[in-house]
């Protein structure tokens, strides 16, 4: 078990998402490689639609960036990307919803930048005016602090669009590579009809090498 951070004793009583601020920051840590501020935002706002969920609902979540909000829903609630639960839209847009799976209502949470014009240090690092040397990491941070919800907004929503799980269609085996792959992308897998992300390196390639 790690030690929790060492925390200002004017921030001890701060609790978000059941946690204190020590164990809050070890979360983010572990799971994140380091605290980065989009994940301390995010985890007040998850902190926040939680607490307007009423605790017995299981929620999904929907993110609307790529950046730093998923990995706050993956640590401070049960939905991932894996499970299916979380859903992220590449909008960047820094807003999360959580909702009830059942009636698809629920709370959107996000960075308000009327409010965060009250805290320049977060407006400038957010909408990119400062150079990153010149707002230390932990000035940012105590900056975060400060603000919590008062840079969010909330509001309770209606999720409109579904969002569940898609479920394994056909499956064929490559002509090209051999290895299985969705009927719906054609005659042969994306990467042998060239859209491939890779090629293979000879040097290592012992199994492939052998054919
Ligand atoms: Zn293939």
């Amino acid at each position: 078990m790690q030690e929790p951070k060492k925390i200002d004793s004017r921030l001890s009583e701060i609790m978000v998402c059941g946690r204190s601020l020590g164990a809050f920051y070890n979360d983010i840590e572990r799971f994140h490689g380091f605290v980065s501020p989009g994940l301390v935002l995010g985890g007040f706002m998850v902190d926040w639609a939680q607490e307007l969920m009423r605790p017995d609902v299981e929620a999904d979540a929907v993110v609307e960036t790529c950046h730093c909000l998923p990995d706050a829903v993956q640590i401070f609630t049960p939905c991932t990307v894996g499970n299916g639960w979380l859903k992220v839209l590449d909008w960047d847009k820094f807003a999360l919803t959580l909702y009830d799976k059942r009636n698809l209502a629920g709370y959107r949470v996000w960075l308000d930048l009327k409010k965060a014009h009250l805290f320049q240090k977060i407006y400038d690092w957010y909408m990119r005016r400062i150079p990153k040397k010149d707002l230390p990491l932990e000035v940012l941070l105590g900056e975060i602090l400060n603000a919590r919800r008062s840079v969010l907004s909330c509001c309770a929503v209606r999720v409109t669009r579904p969002f569940g799980r898609k479920h394994k269609k056909n499956i064929k085996i490559c002509s090209g590579c051999g290895e299985a792959y969705p009927a719906s992308q054609g005659t042969q897998c994306n990467t042998c009809r060239g859209e491939g992300y890779y090629r293979f390196q000879e040097d290592f390639c012992p199994e492939q090498s052998g054919q």
